[in-house]
């Protein structure tokens, strides 16, 4: 049975979400929620390109003013 999880519960575990270091019940959770939630789905999909642009400039340290206004951008969702 899955349970059902809240916005905020996914956007807290994304991350972890991402890098698939959850559970595999709890990244089933999330992955099932995503099916339904264009919101979080976005999010997700923005975090993941995000990402794979910083990977592909090489670098190895996020940047962090970038980051944080992405997080502001996404707030507003
Ligand atoms: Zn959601």
């Amino acid at each position: 049975m899955t349970r059902d999880i809240r916005c905020e519960d996914v956007i807290e575990k994304l991350l972890e979400f991402l890098d698939r270091e959850l559970d595999p019940q709890t990244e089933a959770e999330l992955a099932h929620h995503m099916e339904h939630c264009r919101a979080c789905f976005t999010r997700a999909e923005f975090e993941r390109q995000l990402r794979s642009k910083v990977a592909d400039v090489g670098q190895s340290e996020a940047p962090d003013r970038l980051r944080l206004r992405m997080r502001a951008l996404m707030e507003r969702f």
